[in-house]
């Protein structure tokens, strides 16, 4: 039986990960923080994975989780992902996001060098590239996110040099039911619902033409496992090649929305339900994110199953229904 130790576990990739490993008969551990944010999406599975605590902030609670686990696959998923709060914690995002990889990378160099790991890098390391981005796009991030992300993949690229199995995921925009409520998609799959219950709050939202290539986190998780099993550690871009505008999620809600709930709460226009506020906007914000994802669906069989329509339906459906409660 192979085990697995996935740092974030109770998040939304950490616990479809952690699903989709039970499936496959691994044994999994999850390292948690003391006061994880929620431990809401990983509680169907709470009595199958073994849960230690632990900080990628703390390299003694890391080495302690690593000496309980043993794992033969790392997946470093936990982190400062929210854009936004880089700006105001930058450096806070660097000692999660670039410290907490260096502190895993050690361990494993120094304990087990055989433990292959997966990085969860990402397409805001991309920056604002015109066209479809690939392995070989150059990185040139904007924001202290992107950047720490960056720093990250790097570093896992030379510890991969010194013979360690180390592969960076470069996955576009993932979503599901279990995002993280500041993320643009659940902010407005969860309005809407709140909508569909008969209020009429407006929507604050800041720049409705980005575009991004949203595709279900669900669907993701399989190609990080998929990259660990591979002979030869390399990198993948994982996306869908289609990217969306913020308005054209609004309007696949709304198209949603008249599916699933009363047409007196439906909105008819944008206008009706969303406000800009420019406190929402963003410097060095990226226009547009598209994955060209060719390299994953040769090498690893990798392929997006839930489309756009798809993915915005399931999750106002499970917002709805915990708006319901
Ligand atoms: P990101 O691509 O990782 O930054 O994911 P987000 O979901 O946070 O943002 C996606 C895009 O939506 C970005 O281009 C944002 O500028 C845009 N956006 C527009 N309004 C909002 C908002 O109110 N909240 C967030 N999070 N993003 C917004």
């Amino acid at each position: 039986m192979k085990s697995a130790l996935i740092t974030g576990i109770s998040g939304q990739d950490g616990s479809y990960l952690a699903e989709y490993l039970l499936e496959l008969g691994y044994q999994v551990w999850g390292l948690v923080r003391r006061e994880p944010l929620s431990m809401r999406w990983i509680e169907p599975v709470c009595s199958r994975i073994e849960l230690v605590y632990g900080d990628l902030r703390d390299a003694e609670s890391l080495a302690v989780a690593f000496q309980k686990a043993w794992p033969d696959e790392v997946y470093n998923l936990a982190g400062q992902v929210f854009v936004p709060t880089s700006w105001e914690v930058p450096a806070e995002t660097f000692d999660i996001n670039v410290g907490g990889l260096v502190r895993i990378l050690q361990i494993v160099e120094r304990t087990k060098r055989d433990t292959r790991v997966y990085q969860a890098s990402s397409s805001e390391m991309m920056g604002n590239w015109d066209g479809m981005c690939d392995e070989q796009t150059p990185l040139r991030p904007t924001s202290p996110y992107g950047t720490s992300k960056l720093a990250a993949h790097r570093l896992m690229e030379v510890y991969r040099q010194r013979g360690l199995f180390s592969v960076g995921g470069i996955l576009f925009n993932h979503e599901s039911p279990r995002r993280g409520p500041e993320m643009v998609t659940r902010k407005i799959t969860r309005v809407a619902a709140a909508w569909l219950l008969g209020s009429r709050t407006k929507l604050q939202l800041g720049n409705l033409q980005a575009r991004r290539d949203w595709g279900f986190a669900g669907d993701y998780i399989k190609a990080m496992h998929a990259m660990l099993q591979r002979p030869e550690p390399k990198d993948y871009v994982i996306g869908t090649g289609t990217s969306h505008s913020v308005s054209d999620f609004l309007h696949a809600t709304m198209a949603a929305m008249a599916e699933l709930g009363p047409a007196a709460n439906v909105p008819q226009s944008v206008e009706e339900w969303v406000e800009v506020n420019p406190q929402f906007l963003r410097t060095g914000e990226i226009h547009d994110l598209r994955a060209d994802a060719r390299l994953a669906n040769v090498e690893l069989n990798w392929k997006p199953k839930v489309g756009f329509t798809q993915l915005v339906k399931m999750m106002l459906e499970s917002d709805l229904a915990i708006a319901r409660g």
